[in-house]
C-alpha cells in the first residue's frame, strides 16, 4: 500500500468507528469534528493528510510546526493543542484559527495583545485539569470560573469551549470520568451564562479514548497516531 493508500484506510476505520460510537450514544457524526494531529510527521506527510481531504490539522510545539505551517499555511485550518509560554504567544496568534491550551491570565493576556495589535479574535478553548494529575497542564476545575470571567473581559478572545487530556491508560474507560466532568463543566458555564453566548465545544479523545469521549459529548477530536501514524527515521509506520 502506498502511504496515500494507508492514510485513506486509517480515515475511514476511524470515521466507522466513529459513526458507531455515535450510534451508541445517540449523537450525529456531524457533530464531531476531527483533528489530525500531525506532530509526529513530516511536512511532506502533512501534505498528503491534507490532500486526503481532512482540513484540520493540529501542533503542539510551535518549533516543530513551523515549517510544516510555512510551506502549507495557505491550506488547511490550524489547531495550536500544546502548551503555550506567554513568550510565544505571539508566534501562534495570527498563524492558528484556534489554541486549545488557554489556561492562564498572564496567557490570555498575551494572546488578546496580540491579536489586538493584529486586527483579529482568536478561537480559544480553556483548557481544564479534570483529572488532576500532576503531569497535566490546565486550570483545577474549581478556578475555571473565575478564570473564565477573566477571560470575557479580554475582548480579542473568543472563548468557543473547555479542553481536557485524559491521563494514559491501556483501559479506555478509564478516561470517561474525566471526559464526563468536562461536560458537566461546560454545562455548568452555560447554565450561569457566563458568557454571552452559549459556550459549545468539547476539545477531548485521542488516539486511544476518542470512543469513550464521543459518547461523553466531544465535539472535537485530537487523533495522532490512529489517523495519520508516526514518522520514524523518515518512514512512517502505520501498525499501532
Ligand atoms: C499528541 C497530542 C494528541 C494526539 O495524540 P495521539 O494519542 O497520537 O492521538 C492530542 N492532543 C494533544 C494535546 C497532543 O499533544
Amino acid at each position: 500500500m502506498t502511504k496515500e493508500e494507508q492514510l485513506k484506510e486509517r480515515w475511514k476505520q476511524v470515521e466507522a468507528r466513529i459513526g458507531a460510537a455515535c450510534l451508541r450514544s445517540g449523537r450525529r457524526p456531524e457533530d464531531i469534528h476531527l483533528i489530525a494531529v500531525t506532530k509526529y510527521v513530516s511536512a511532506k506527510m502533512t501534505e498528503l493528510v491534507l490532500d486526503q481531504g481532512l482540513e484540520h490539522i493540529g501542533e503542539n510545539r510551535w518549533q516543530d510546526a513551523k515549517e510544516k505551517w510555512n510551506q502549507l499555511h495557505h491550506r488547511g485550518i490550524w489547531h495550536f493543542i500544546g502548551h503555550l509560554q506567554s513568550n510565544k504567544a505571539k508566534d501562534v496568534v495570527g498563524k492558528f484559527d484556534y489554541i486549545h491550551s488557554l489556561d492562564r491570565f498572564s496567557l490570555a493576556e498575551a494572546i488578546g495583545k496580540k491579536a489586538e495589535q493584529e486586527g483579529l479574535r482568536v478561537k480559544c478553548f480553556l483548557q481544564v485539569n479534570v483529572s488532576g494529575e500532576e503531569s497535566k497542564y490546565g486550570l483545577e476545575p474549581d478556578k475555571l470560573f473565575d478564570f473564565a470571567k477573566q477571560v470575557r473581559t479580554i475582548p480579542n478572545i473568543e472563548v468557543v469551549g473547555l479542553m481536557t487530556m485524559a491521563p494514559f491508560s491501556e483501559d479506555a474507560e478509564e478516561a470517561r470520568p474525566v471526559f464526563r466532568g468536562l461536560r458537566e463543566l461546560r454545562d455548568e458555564l452555560n447554565r450561569q451564562a457566563v458568557f454571552d453566548t452559549e459556550i459549545r465545544h468539547l476539545s477531548m479523545g485521542m488516539s486511544n479514548d476518542f470512543e469513550i469521549a464521543i459518547e461523553e459529548g466531544a465535539t472535537w477530536l485530537r487523533l495522532g497516531s490512529i489517523l495519520v501514524g508516526k514518522d520514524e527515521g523518515g518512514e512512517s509506520t502505520w501498525e499501532s
